[in-house]
């Protein structure tokens, strides 16, 4: 059938993913579409994400900073006041700079950019129905994008559990981020990096938390070392936090909404004021026609794809969260980048750009929270049960000069290096974890290191500035081959 618009490459989705790719794309000299159902782009990371949830955790880490003042000698007097209306604004602020931004530099790079609902209709063609409003309402107009290559970078929502009442007191964190109120009483449901970075921001705004979660360990991938140390420290913000078990029943009433457990933790039925479910996201690949054009979409929603990003048809790459976990921005932004480098390269005949390849060893998890917790590679757990040898360099920070400084000495750091046989006691670094104040900014030095192949003379010899938290990297190193100054 006629085509309303032609392309070289069409992205559907324009989160971080769908814009990284675009403009890849757009750099490299192809003629690119950008589909997004919302007015804005940027995707849940920019808009329900990573930056509204950033905006809110600073201001959260803040208040508690200066709550700490007193006992230094510096008294601001009382309990500080909440103007929510003043926060929300803020925040709002913050994802309009960042997504006008984005709007802007899809205009610099003439990228098309279509509003509306996009669906496979064969292998070369998308049909488009066009949105409007802020509910991205259908408004009938339909036309047809027919393209050499595709993107899919469709995302993931918030899973729903499905005896969860429909009712404004039960959010997902798109809901929380909303900021309608602060509840006294919150229940997380799922210990992972999500919930506990909304419940550390309404923690602080004043709400008690409890948090359930049916694994046996909150922030679940993380080392154990480092999670408890994060868990000591947060324990105030905490009624109850109930491990191994699960959310069986809710139900509406007046006095909020009640909830029932069952499990090894499980108390009688509770009523909570505000409950957020964080219990995971589902990727979006059954909602966007990927039949009609061969697709395949496994029975969860995800899209497989090879090293290239490409999907089981050839013209067609996928990216992001539908690809699978981790479900990161980072990663997306990677991905995209290849996708868009492998199209260019085969529309070109550029042939190094179209054996671009995503082949990344290893990719850092970072929890904003209060302490942060961050991650990269492998864990310890993970070691053993793999059967691989580890020496540990572990540094604690109440040796660290500006962690006693900060007033924050509770953070740790740790290397894990490959002690196998074969690596005569210089082994290279395979994993290291931080929690602490900052850990997100730091844990990149360490995600380096991997990459790089150091071993920690490598790391303990490199120079870090004094008195720095990122000291601890060189120092924890220094502990695992065994010559650590006493530098605090
Ligand atoms: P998305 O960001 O989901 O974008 C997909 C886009 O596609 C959306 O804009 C959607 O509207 C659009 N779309 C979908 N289907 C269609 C269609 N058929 N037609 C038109 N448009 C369509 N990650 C981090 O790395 N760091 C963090 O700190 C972090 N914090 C987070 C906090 C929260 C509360 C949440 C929910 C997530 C957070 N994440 C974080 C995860 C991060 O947001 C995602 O990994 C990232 O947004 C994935 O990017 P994506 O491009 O794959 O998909």
């Amino acid at each position: 059938g006629a085509s309303d618009l032609e392309c070289d490459v069409v992205v559907l989705g324009g989160g971080p993913g769908g814009y990284s790719a675009a403009f890849r794309a757009a750099d490299l000299g192809l003629k690119v579409v950008l589909i997004e159902r919302y007015a804005s782009l940027g995707g849940v990371c920019l808009n329900v994400g990573c930056i509204p949830s950033k905006a809110l955790l600073h201001v959260a880490a803040v208040m508690d900073e200066v709550s700490h003042l007193a006992a230094l000698g510096i008294d601001y007097g009382g309990a500080p006041k909440l103007d929510i209306d003043k926060l929300r604004a803020h925040k709002e602020k913050v994802i309009g700079k960042l997504t006008g931004g984005l709007g802007a530099m899809a205009k610099m790079r003439k990228v098309t950019v279509v509003r509306g609902y996009g669906s496979f209709v064969g292998a070369n063609h998308i049909e488009v129905e066009e949105t409007s409003g802020t509910a991205q309402e259908k408004t009938g107009k339909k036309q047809v994008v027919q393209f050499k290559r595709a993107i899919i970078a469709a995302g993931s929502q918030a899973v729903r559990l499905p005896f969860m009442p429909d009712d404004p007191r039960v959010v997902d964190s798109t809901g929380a981020l909303a900021l309608k109120e602060v509840p006294k009483r919150m229940l997380i449901l799922g210990g992972g990096i999500i919930g506990l970075e909304m419940g550390t921001v309404y923690s602080t705004l004043g709400a008690r938390l409890d948090v359930v979660e049916m694994l046996d360990g909150l922030m679940q991938g993380a080392d154990r070392d480092l999670v408890k140390i994060w868990q000591k420290m947060n324990a105030p913000r905490f009624d109850n936090i109930m491990l191994k078990t699960k959310t069986v029943a809710a139900k509406a009433t007046d006095a909020g909404i009640e909830v029932s457990f069952e499990g090894e933790g499980a108390p009688a039925p509770q009523t909570y004021d505000l409950v957020l479910q964080a219990v995971g996201r589902s990727p979006n690949g059954k909602k966007i026609g990927a039949d009609k054009a061969g697709v395949s979409v496994t029975d969860r929603g995800f899209i497989n794809v090879d090293i290239q990003m490409r999907t089981n048809v050839a013209n067609i790459f996928a990216i992001g969260d539908i690809v699978g976990q981790p479900m990161l921005a980072h990663k997306a932004v990677h991905e995209a980048h290849v996708a868009a480098e492998v199209i260019a390269g085969e529309l070109k005949g550029d042939e190094a750009l179209a054996r671009s390849a995503f082949n990344a060893r290893v990719i850092p998890s970072v929890a904003y929270t209060d302490p942060e917790v961050a991650w990269v590679g492998l864990t310890e757990d993970q070691a053993k049960a793999q059967g691989i040898k580890v020496k540990k360099g572990l540094f604690p920070w109440n040796a660290s000069g500006r962690a006693i400084a900060n007033g924050r000495d509770e953070g740790v750091t740790k290397l894990l290096f490959d002690d196998s046989p074969e690596a005569h006691g210089h082994g290279k670094i395979l994993g290291g974890g931080m929690v602490g104040t900052h850990a997100g900014d730091m844990i990149g030095e360490i995600a380096l290191a991997i990459e790089m192949g150091a071993d920690a003379v490598d790391i303990g010899k490199t120079i870090h500035p004094h008195p720095t938290l990122g000291e601890s990297i060189g120092m924890a190193a220094e502990v695992a081959h065994g010559s650590c100054t006493d530098l605090p």
